[in-house]
């Protein structure tokens, strides 16, 4: 309702129907932020959080959304997802994963170029050629904001004079694996975590010790367990601990940052926590398949155990409870949720193949909140605080997003209207994501998304898609400001 402001003053100067203050006011919720929860109004003017206060009147506002009951949470920042760029047989697919991720309460994604997703062969010959047709290929398409982290291969040339102009152009961060055929060799990973952590980027590292991958693949086909189950078995804890540590180590001697994705186990997070301790910056994420699910998923069917043929694999459960602790401890830093969008009925055939040539990944962009909100909050292994922190202010800090990851003045209006109290099963049926299955197919979650906002408009209303293909934004970002 528009207001009347009324100057007493000498002349008693009245100023007739002023416009509303704000476009939209967010009323009653519970706002969580990483230092605590309170009952509170958020008022919302030009797609950034203008206040946050127990007390904003109705009138200042031109519409209201009643958040009684709700909690009222900053938006979701993925930062670990492979997600396909649109092509001519399938001109969905990056859409269609960021409506999901929508669906979920995620707002921001960072996506990775790898071979895989969808880049010309041409193009992987280049960092910037391939960051130049990511960026073409995704133009106009997504339905929330986004970004890049570029990946680095083995068969680039000459990556580290491309680097500048990347993070020149709004991406600071990069990816190297240290195995597979596009991965690099230790000497190079090396000289790449001097030169990005030099000109002011950060090196994200998949890391698994190559020799003893390659041994370990070796070791179970020889013997002829070619079986889906076996991938798990070619690559132990150990495999990731050593390569973990190895990377550490590099960047260590390079006297840089490095962030090691996808933690899986207890030893690769001793060697993160060990760093820490030291005082080095080594940051690390784990993902929800990590934290929800265990080894037990490979001693079931071919069929149940291709569906969790990732990369670290599932782990035995004192693992799952080692990650939940460094989580709460702030040895892990972040959860994402390495989200790969293969599809059974495609990428991943099994039928007549042994496990080492079934594509790695799960879908996961659809899920995030819900298993770290009831596989964390709602089992008392984190607290609401702590899951917003690792869930969108640390993702924004460590990547380079200072508007959003939090509910503060200034910040864009990214917000999740999340019902604590309601229960779903999860299901491939009522997800949205480009893939044809979930890993955690019917497992009860409790919690559910209401509403979602992208920089103040309603991307999903009461549980609906109401966004529009587009109006996501890529986010050029810096990591100076962190
Ligand atoms: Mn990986
Ligand atoms: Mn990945």
């Amino acid at each position: 309702m528009p207001c009347t402001l009324t100057h007493y003053g000498p002349d008693k100067v009245t100023i007739p129907t002023l416009a509303a203050r704000f476009e939209l006011l967010i009323r009653g919720g519970t706002v969580v932020t990483p230092a605590g929860s309170r009952i509170a109004d958020v008022a919302i003017r030009g797609g950034a959080i203008a206040a946050v206060d127990p007390d904003i009147s109705a009138d200042a506002a031109e519409r209201l959304i009643d958040a009684t009951g709700l909690l009222v949470l900053p938006g979701v920042i993925d930062v670990h997802t492979h997600t396909r760029v649109a092509s001519d047989e399938e001109p969905d697919r990056f859409f269609q994963d960021s409506v999901a991720a929508a669906y979920g309460g995620t707002t921001t994604f960072l996506c990775f170029n790898n071979p895989g997703t969808g880049i010309s062969a041409r193009a992987q010959g280049r960092l910037g050629d391939g960051i130049s047709e990511w960026l073409d290929r995704t133009a106009n398409d997504a339905a929330i904001d986004y970004g890049l982290s570029a990946v680095i291969t083995a068969q680039q040339e000459d990556p580290a004079g491309d680097l500048p102009r990347a993070i020149e152009s709004g991406i600071p961060t990069f990816k190297a694996f240290m195995v597979y055929d596009f991965g690099v060799d230790e000497q190079t990973l090396a000289s790449l975590l001097g030169q990005v952590g030099t000109l002011g980027g950060m090196l994200q590292v998949h890391c698994e010790d190559r020799q003893m991958l390659a041994a370990g693949i070796a070791r179970e086909l020889g013997a002829g367990r070619t079986a889906p189950r076996f991938h798990a078995d070619s690559r132990p804890p150990d495999v990731e601990a050593a390569g973990t540590r190895r990377a550490i180590e590099l960047a260590t001697a390079a006297g840089v940052p490095l962030y090691a994705v996808h933690l899986s186990c207890a030893d690769a997070l001793d060697a993160v926590r060990d760093a820490k301790r030291d005082g080095r910056p080594v940051y690390a994420e784990s993902c929800p398949h990590y934290l929800a699910l265990d080894a037990s998923r490979y001693e079931g069917s071919d069929e149940d155990a291709v569906r969790c043929c990732i990369a670290p694999p599932l782990r035995e459960r004192p693992n799952v409870d080692a990650l939940w602790a460094g989580l709460a401890d702030g040895s892990l830093d972040l959860v994402a949720t390495d989200h790969v969008p293969d599809r059974l009925s495609v990428e991943k055939r099994h039928e007549g193949v042994s496990f080492d040539a079934i594509s790695n990944g799960a879908p996961g962009i659809e899920t995030l909140l819900s298993v770290v909100y009831s596989e964390g909050v709602a089992k008392g292994r984190l607290t609401i605080e702590r899951m917003v922190d690792l869930l969108a202010a640390t993702p924004a800090r460590l990547f380079g997003l200072p508007r959003k990851g939090s509910l503060d003045a200034g910040k864009d209006a990214d917000i999740v209207l999340f019902d604590p109290g309601a229960s779903k099963v999860l299901s491939a049926a009522d997800l949205h994501h480009a893939s044809d299955y979930t890993p955690y197919e019917g497992m009860s979650v409790r919690g559910a998304v209401r509403t979602v906002l992208v920089r103040g408009s309603e991307v999903v209303l009461n549980g609906e898609f109401v966004g529009s293909r587009g109006y996501g934004r890529f986010q050029e970002r810096s990591l100076s400001s962190r």
